[in-house]
């Protein structure tokens, strides 16, 4: 038996982000990858019996981590958060974005990080150094500050909600699928185009 996840739709088409993000990375990186973990989530709840074969909300399921059962926490962890993280990540980008936030997110930048422009450089430099896969997050914390974090492979910022109550507001996908047919091994590359595309009236 699978639980009931599909694959979320991207909200614009496959060469919307050119040429910051290729149309061919965007189609296999959503039709490929994004499927497998939604299909890997299905198979991790679908071993655990109807109570978790019917769940539908992911980000649920992340918050109560410690709740799914022992011998599926793990492939939920990497399966499910790459669901949601790519959900997100999806969101967090449009034609024609980049530039600044304003209003309360602005604000919330500055104060963490003194100014946009180094809130840029720590993202960027720290998320380039993720060594292997993983994802680099603007989260917001308890207080209502924000806080830069790397989380490695899939695991979601969400997973933290019980300790520091952490909410995911704006990640970025430097796992090689990501990025490698269009800039190879230049992640830091990557990252700079990236910025072009980001869409911060999301995160707000
Ligand atoms: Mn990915």
């Amino acid at each position: 038996c699978m639980a009931n996840f599909t694959l979320p739709p991207l909200p614009y088409s496959y060469d919307a982000l050119e040429p910051h993000i290729d149309a061919r990375t965007m189609e296999i990186h959503h039709t490929k990858h994004h499927q497998a973990y939604t299909d890997g989530l299905n198979k991790a709840l679908g071993n655990l019996g109807p109570e978790w074969q019917n769940k539908n909300d992911a980000v649920e399921i992340l918050k109560n981590i410690d709740s799914v059962p022992e011998n599926a926490r793990g492939a939920v962890i990497f399966h499910g958060g790459g669901y949601n993280n790519h959900a997100l990540f999806w969101n967090n980008m449009k034609k024609g974005g980049g530039g600044e936030p304003s209003g309360e997110l602005a604000d919330a930048i500055k104060k963490a990080f003194g100014s946009f422009a180094h809130f840029k450089t720590k993202f960027q430099t720290d998320t380039v150094a993720i060594q292997g896969s993983g994802w680099g997050w603007l989260v917001k914390d308890a207080s209502g500050s924000v806080q830069f974090i790397t989380m490695p492979n899939q695991t979601s910022p969400w997973t933290r909600w019980n300790k520091e109550k952490l909410t995911p507001l704006v990640g970025l996908d430097v796992w090689e699928h990501a990025y490698y047919l269009k800039y190879q091994n230049k992640r830091a590359d990557y990252v700079t185009a990236w910025w072009n595309v980001v869409n911060w009236d999301e995160a707000a």
